[in-house]
């Protein structure tokens, strides 16, 4: 952009356009300098508007199909935006380009190597490591009423004799179904109901 101001006396304005109008064959451009405070008029041979970006069409229906989260704009979202850039809250699913963000050539081409380089490291190992943050059933207290399997997110919960069983590959332990379980039949690992109850208890001696 420098380059561009200096070789070619190119101005650059950040600014915020108020009215655009046809006036003596010109398109006359009306708005505000947004660094100086200045009012501004020009009139333009040809203006360009720049349009915002949004999901495309099938973005909500592959979210759906591969449970992934999508942002408050309708982008798919991955798992932590710092420490988790192109993987997706599920499993085995990773994420490069415009259906996450807008964003350019470059940024897109980066983005793809890294959820390509995931991919291959995940494929390269002999056996997958979950995360042993998964739910299980109490099978004594389980009525097979079907709720958590409703509450599931990840469709890793299923009825098999009148009792819930989960699909440990596919469970990724958010906790749903133990939060809407009216028996208390299923906990999550390590994160059972019993155990945050201690440390509510522990935060508010
Ligand atoms: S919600 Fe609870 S009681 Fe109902 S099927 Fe699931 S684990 Fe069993
Ligand atoms: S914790 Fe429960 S609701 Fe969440 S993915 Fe696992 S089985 Fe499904």
């Amino acid at each position: 952009m420098q380059r561009t101001m200096e070789d070619d006396d190119t101005l650059y304005l950040r600014g915020r356009v108020s009215k655009l109008y046809r006036k003596d064959g010109k398109v006359r451009v009306l708005g505000t300098d947004t660094l100086t405070g200045q009012n501004v008029e020009i009139d333009a041979d040809m203006v360009v508007l720049a349009l915002a970006m949004t999901p495309s069409k099938g973005t909500a229906e592959i979210a759906k199909t591969l449970k992934i989260g999508r942002d408050k704009d309708g982008f798919l979202a991955e798992a932590h935006p710092k420490l988790r850039p192109v993987e997706s809250v599920t499993g085995g699913i990773y994420l490069a380009g415009a259906a996450q963000a807008p964003k350019d050539i470059p940024e897109t081409v980066a983005q793809a190597g890294a959820a390509a380089s995931k991919v291959i490291a995940l494929l390269s190992q002999a056996t997958l490591n979950r995360s042993p943050l998964i739910a299980k059933v109490r099978r004594s207290h389980c009525t097979g009423c079907g709720m958590c399997v409703e509450a599931c997110p990840f469709f890793a919960i299923r009825l098999e004799g009148g009792k819930a069983i989960v699909n440990e590959a596919l469970c990724e332990g958010c906790g749903s179904c133990s939060a809407t379980c009216l028996r208390a039949a299923i906990d999550v690992k390590n994160v059972t109901q019993m155990q945050i109850h201690e440390m509510i208890e522990a935060c508010l001696a």
